[in-house]
């Protein structure tokens, strides 16, 4: 049998991440992953491109049953190390937008720099690894894949959610905790486009494409970004991020032109325009499908603006700065960015990732139930988790 320091299931950010700093301390580690590659995900992240980070990165940007559970890792792990990590290796990066950091050029310069991290620090890597059972004995792991049974003393889940089930998602890690006595809280697809209800899909598919910035709102939290329409229904930015906060049967307040006083300026061009057409005024602030969609919906009556009284400017602003969706469901993980639930946290050290009812096991990055918002948060959870549990396992 083959006997290591640690075995890390996951060859994920956070497996990898966590497997660097255990070698780091002379400890013999082995990354096990089901895939052909490290670092799937990384790789198609970010449009190709991976956010690694958010220079904005705080316990607030995060949902977990204990919302202090992810403070500890964030604090001593914190975006401004991975940044000097990629700056160590001259990796050219950017700003997008609210903190967001890419690379430059392309995903692979992390994945890279996470292979020459391991290379140094000594990390062996298998892939294409089928686990078939994990035994515990004699303080011991037993990790058997129909090849061979490893053995460990700590043994690191890192095996991510469920989403984009063709990229080696499964539902391991979650098996594993219940396995030894952990609870797992349910798990749902985030950060996902929401759908049509069948109604809304045959008025709202034709303008499949238009975007435009909004607040969207769900459950008294409020995100300001880009919204999409798409063929199936609502995505961009201000959706993925609303999905995390959106339950089933819940509306989706979206404000359509959340830079404008819709009444002001009604007011003003009513004033300057008399005989201006509504629909007309409309355009200059709000995508032109969309505007004749809304009339063709009889949300407002089109008509010269002199028509227009303060009660209809009134009515007009209500509709359009609080235009209700109600959506059918989510696009599940088939294209969900992630899994809220998971790993409860309760059984669980936030300063080392180890279960505290067993010895040598932890559980890092996206299995346990900590989800980042949209914008380099996830990544960072996967590195901080990961890194801390690499001080200790
Ligand atoms: C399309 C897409 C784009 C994203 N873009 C960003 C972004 O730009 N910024 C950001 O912060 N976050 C982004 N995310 C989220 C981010 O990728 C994840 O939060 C992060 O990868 C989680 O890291 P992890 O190491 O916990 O899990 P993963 O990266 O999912 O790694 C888990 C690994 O475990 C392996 N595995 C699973 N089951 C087994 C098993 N039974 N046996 C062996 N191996 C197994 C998997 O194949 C995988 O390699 C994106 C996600 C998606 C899907």
């Amino acid at each position: 049998m083959q006997q290591w320091d640690v075995i890390v299931i996951g060859a994920g950010a956070a497996g990898l991440f966590c497997a660097i700093e255990a070698a780091k301390r002379g400890r013999k580690t082995l990354v096990l992953d089901n895939g052909k590659r490290i670092g799937r995900k990384i790789l198609m992240s970010g449009g190709g491109r991976c956010n690694f980070t958010n220079i904005y990165a705080s316990p607030a940007n995060y949902l977990s049953e204990n919302r202090h559970f992810c403070k500890s890792a964030l604090s001593r792990y914190t975006q401004w190390d991975f940044i000097a990590l990629v700056q160590q290796y001259g990796i050219p990066y950017h700003e997008k937008a609210l903190g967001q950091l890419f690379c430059d050029n392309s995903a692979k310069d992390i994945v890279d720099m996470l292979q020459q991290e391991c290379d140094k620090a000594g990390v062996q890597i298998a892939l294409q690894q089928e686990i078939t059972e994990v035994r515990f004995a004699d303080d011991q792991y037993q990790v058997v894949t129909p090849q061979l049974t490893r053995q460990c003393q700590s043994l690191v889940v890192a095996c991510g959610g469920l989403s984009l089930p063709n990229l080696g998602a499964t539902a391991f890690g979650f098996q594993l905790a219940e396995q030894f006595g952990l609870n797992v809280l349910p798990v749902r697809a985030g950060l996902v486009p929401l759908t049509w209800q069948p109604s809304d899909k045959a008025v709202f598919e034709e303008i499949s494409g238009v975007s435009l910035p909004v607040t969207a709102e769900a459950n008294d939290v409020v995100f300001p970004e880009d919204m999409l329409f798409t063929h199936r229904g609502l995505s961009g930015p201000a959706v993925l991020q609303i999905s995390n906060y959106w339950q089933p049967g819940d509306a989706l307040i979206i404000n359509l032109a959340p830079e404008q006083n819709i009444s002001e300026f009604l007011t003003e061009q009513q004033q300057q325009h008399p005989a201006q057409e509504l629909k007309t005024a409309l355009a200059k602030i709000l995508p032109k499908r969309l505007v004749e969609k809304l009339l063709e919906l009889q949300v407002f009556p089109n008509q010269p603006l002199k028509a227009l009284n303060a009660k209809n400017i009134e009515r007009l602003d209500q509709a359009l700065s609080q235009y209700i969706f109600k959506p059918n469901g989510t696009e599940g993980y088939r294209t969900a960015e992630v899994t809220l639930g998971g790993v409860d946290t309760n059984g669980l050290s936030s300063k080392t990732m180890e279960a505290k009812n067993q010895l040598g096991l932890y559980f890092i990055g996206e299995v346990v139930d900590v989800t980042g918002w949209l914008g380099g948060y996830n990544f960072q959870w996967a590195w901080a988790s990961g890194w801390v549990a690499g001080q200790y396992c």
